[in-house]
């Protein structure tokens, strides 16, 4: 199995590299923030007492998110290894994340952290916000409150692998094949490793 968490800030580009890498890979792809999306859509509790906190920008709680990814782990026992998106957020979260993989006999490969300059990405999430019909990318004052949020609790996230030797750090920047070229390299060192 092969596991890996497509980290960085809001508007850094994660789900579009995603999309890329689970076709090229083969990976089950996991992002915390479609699955609350599609949540909302479908109206369940869990949606509507999770769309304030997003519509403001503010995360949702750790036991919310970390029980979506235990049952998405649970109903997805064939797949041959997982790409996390938008998870894990706070130290609580990845603290819990490399729990369960342990208890299935598996861990995180890599992370691999996208770079992009905070004025570059309030940029990328305006114009998002202009087609994408999500309500926390139209409000620069919420872009904000993500970022902060980002700031204080994700950015230990960071850390907590770098001691445990698994963060790689990517330029964010640039041309989308280029990024796309520099994150299929570190996967393909690590995936031969395994080899
Ligand atoms: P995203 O699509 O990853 O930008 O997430 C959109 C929003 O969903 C975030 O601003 C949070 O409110 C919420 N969210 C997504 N993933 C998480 C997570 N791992 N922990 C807490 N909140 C999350």
């Amino acid at each position: 199995m092969f596991n890996l968490i497509l980290f960085g800030p809001p508007g850094s580009g994660k789900g579009t590299q995603s999309e890329r890498l689970i076709s090229k890979y083969g990976l089950k792809h996991l992002s915390t923030g479609d699955i609350l999306r599609a949540e909302i859509a479908a109206q369940t509790p869990l949606g509507l007492a999770a769309k304030e906190l997003m519509d403001n920008g503010q995360l949702v709680p750790d036991e919310v998110v970390i029980g979506m990814i235990n049952s998405a782990l649970d109903s997805n026992p064939q797949a041959g290894g997982f790409l996390f998106d938008g998870f894990p957020r706070t130290v609580a979260q990845a603290e819990a994340l490399d729990k369960l993989l342990a208890q299935k006999g598996t861990s995180i490969a890599v992370v691999l952290a996208l770079q992009v300059d905070e004025e570059e990405l309030v940029k990328r999430l305006m114009n998002r916000g202009l087609t994408s019909g999500r309500t926390d990318d139209t409000d620069e004052n919420k872009i904000r409150v993500r970022f902060g949020e980002y700031q204080k609790k994700t950015m230990p996230v960071a850390e907590h692998y770098k001691n445990l030797d698994k963060l790689v750090e990517i330029k964010g920047e640039g041309d989308i094949d280029d990024i796309f070229q520099a994150l299929s390299r570190e996967i393909d060192l690590r995936n031969q490793d395994r080899a």
